[in-house]
């Protein structure tokens, strides 16, 4: 963390559960999510997505269960799965049974939608009996009707009232590995909700904006709506929602961790837009310098930039940086002026020097070395 005081973000105090070996809450690294939009009956092409997901960065990846065929299929994807799985399950009671019996981490199953006490005890013995923790997840585009009746609209209290209308029933079941979620695509409502929420009780809370659009469009509305309630202390885990790739939701779940300083991996870019004053490329250096680095995970930060207005500033920021100058462009290593590399040279050189240095970097790890970022 910073010393710099202005940076510093106090995190809301939560109680930490379990999904699978990953922990949610308490002093717990932020965990980002994702979930498959394959077939969950088509296990080859869910698992090839998961280890996609899991190459991005997810620790945890969710899976939608809606019939016996899937929880059946999900037996053998979290065999195959290298990282924890929730299942989620919309109101069938089996579903959730089958789903703890098949190994899933955890289930996402509201206990108000399951029907009898009697159904809601057999979940909670097979969530229990399986080590699986619960995700509440309350949407404000399906509230229950008494709840809309009474409050007119979705409304931050509403959605605070259903969640801690199931949290009850878990707990009146003796049931406390719960995680709770209070989406919508909202922006304003969704925080509004999540804020609520965190004043009421000190559940680990699992963050999203739901149907947040395409790329571009939910990629702002997440980094408003989570940005906001992280950068305040609220928030355990995140689910950035795009309508894109997989890959794309965790790496954009990484990008607003790591402009908080919540969590670090891989390598942090700094760069310039790029002006008539650049020695070269910035941008298509960039472009390029992403792509080939894409595959480290240690945290090392880079920064390029056009020419000697900012480069030297900026370098001393980062472990490595790059100036553009006339001709030949200047290196830098830990903010100091280091060597010329030709432009020829320069991106198979920094890729060089960025692996190099996560490779350094994770040798003196191992070798008890003290970290020095919050990574996970
Ligand atoms: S750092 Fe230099 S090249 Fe980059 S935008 Fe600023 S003035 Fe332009």
């Amino acid at each position: 963390m910073s010393v710099r005081e202005y940076r510093q973000i106090m995190r809301r105090k939560s109680r930490k559960i379990f999904v699978g070996p990953v922990a949610v809450g308490g002093d717990a690294p932020i965990s980002v999510q994702t979930m498959t939009n394959t077939l969950t009956t088509d296990v080859q092409a869910t698992l090839d997505q998961i280890h996609r997901a899991a190459a991005a960065g997810a620790d945890i990846v969710r899976v939608s269960c809606p019939d016996e065929e899937s929880t059946a299929a999900l037996r053998h994807i979290v065999r195959g799965s290298p990282v924890p799985l929730v299942a989620d399950i919309h109101f069938h009671y089996r579903r959730a049974i089958e789903a703890a019996e098949a190994g899933a981490a955890c289930l996402r199953i509201n206990p108000g939608n399951i029907g009898s006490d009697d159904r809601v005890r057999e979940v909670v013995k097979a969530a229990k009996d399986h080590g699986c923790s619960i995700r509440i997840g309350v949407n404000a585009g399906s509230l229950e009707r008494d709840l809309l009746e009474r409050y007119g609209e979705p409304c931050p209290g509403a959605m605070v009232e259903s969640a801690l209308r199931h949290l009850r029933i878990l707990e009146d079941n003796d049931f406390f590995e719960t995680k709770i979620s209070v989406k919508a695509s909202d922006v304003f409502l969704a925080v509004a909700a999540y804020q609520e929420l965190a004043d009421a009780c000190d559940y680990p809370l699992h963050l999203g904006i739901t149907e947040a659009g395409a790329l571009r469009t939910g990629t702002v509305k997440s980094s408003i709506g989570l940005g906001m309630l992280l950068w305040s202390g609220i928030g355990d885990t995140i689910r950035v929602s795009l309508s894109a790739p997989v890959e794309e939701e965790v790496r954009v779940g990484f990008d607003i961790l790591k402009a908080l300083d919540l969590r670090h991996r891989g390598v942090r870019i700094v760069s310039c837009p790029s002006c008539a004053r650049q020695g070269f490329d910035v941008i298509r250096t960039v472009e390029i310098l992403e792509q080939r680095l894409a595959h480290i995970n240690t945290p090392v930060s880079l920064s390029i930039i056009g020419c000697v207005v900012n480069g030297p500033g900026e370098a001393r920021e980062t472990d490595i940086g790059l100036t553009g100058g006339k001709g030949n462009h200047m290196v830098y290593v830990a903010g100091r002026q280091d060597h010329k590399i030709d432009p020829d040279r320069m991106i198979d050189h920094l890729v060089e020097m960025v692996e190099k240095r996560a490779a350094a970097i994770e040798a003196e790890k191992a070798g008890g070395g003290q970290e020095s970022m919050v990574t996970g």
